[in-house]
């Protein structure tokens, strides 16, 4: 087994472990009103997420085929939830012809393809409404159900893979995972322009090309507008190749509505930057720059 696929079979043994725990086991298959599947799209995300950490720690890069990897394996978790049912459920038997009365272990009774043929087949599972009505499924509707959970744990895991790979840029001449160098926050009001304008004033600088200066307007931005008010926040996400000591900014911009802060993802920049080739000390070189949008981070 190579590293890549480890972080895959974590979230097998995930899924296969909910499954098994009673109680809980019963509450992994919720959706919306039939169509969104709530518990399929947070398996899928925790699922990914503990992938892209443990891939994170092994400095394993998170590109196409670990996507494949991962996302496929939060599905496949997710589809072994029923499987950790059917191995630890137990089911009670009266008055049926050919065994004694008493408890057994569900797959001492069938297979199980047995046990999903019917689980899928049955229509007695129901859904309690607003107005506490109680709808029942037949075979095509609980499969349906059943593959749109599969489908919600695939995008959960992607979302949450792509939102990672974002924010965590990689070093692909060293392998290696870039580390926090600091962390910085900018807070403004947008009534006054006050957020267009230092966004303006950061794209110019990334434009220019030396990093060591957008960090510098940065931190005297911080020192300037540390203070949380206004309804724009900035977050600034300083990062370096403890190797090569190749630099990322990331920048994540939120706005204020109704007392959450939501991300504007079309208004997060990134600049990656080069060591310069004849800088003595290499680690404080931060000079041959390239600037993107976000976008070209999760094409990495
Ligand atoms: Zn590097």
């Amino acid at each position: 087994m190579t590293f890549k696929m480890f972080p895959a079979v974590v979230g097998l043994l995930l899924g296969f472990c909910l499954g098994c725990i009673p109680g809980l086991n019963e509450h992994l298959h919720w959706n919306l009103g039939f169509i969104i599947p709530f518990s399929g799209l947070v398996f899928g995300s925790i699922s990914a997420t503990i992938g892209f950490f443990i891939c994170y720690r092994l400095n394993v890069k998170v590109d196409m085929e670990e996507i494949v990897i991962l996302t496929t394996a939060a599905v496949l978790g997710y589809a072994a939830i029923d499987y950790g049912i059917y191995i630890t459920s137990t089911i009670t038997v009266s008055k049926i012809e050919g065994l004694r009365d008493g408890v057994y272990r569900l797959q001492n009774l069938m297979t199980f393809a047995q046990y999903m043929k019917w689980r899928l087949g049955s229509s007695s599972i129901g859904y309690v409404g607003i107005n506490t009505k109680l709808f029942k499924m037949g075979t095509a509707g609980t499969t349906i159900s059943y593959i749109a959970d599969l489908g919600g744990a695939f995008m959960g895991s992607f979302l949450s893979l792509l939102y990672n790979i974002r924010i965590y840029p990689y070093c692909d001449q060293c392998l290696k995972f870039k580390e926090r160098a600091k962390k910085l926050t900018i807070f403004v009001a947008d009534t006054e322009n006050q957020g267009s304008n230092i966004l303006d004033n950061i794209r110019d600088l990334i434009k220019k090309g030396i990093c060591e200066d957008l960090v510098s307007r940065c931190e005297q931005l911080s020192n300037e507008h540390g203070v949380e008010k206004g309804n724009v926040k900035i977050i600034i996400d300083h990062r370096f190749c403890p190797q090569c000591k190749k630099a990322s900014i990331v920048g994540s911009v939120f706005k204020l509505t109704k007392n959450r802060w939501t991300e504007d993802r079309k208004l997060g920049f990134l600049m990656n930057s080069q060591p310069h080739p004849f800088a003595e000390n290499s680690s404080s070189s931060c000079i041959t720059t390239t600037s993107t949008a976000l976008r070209d981070l999760a094409a990495q």
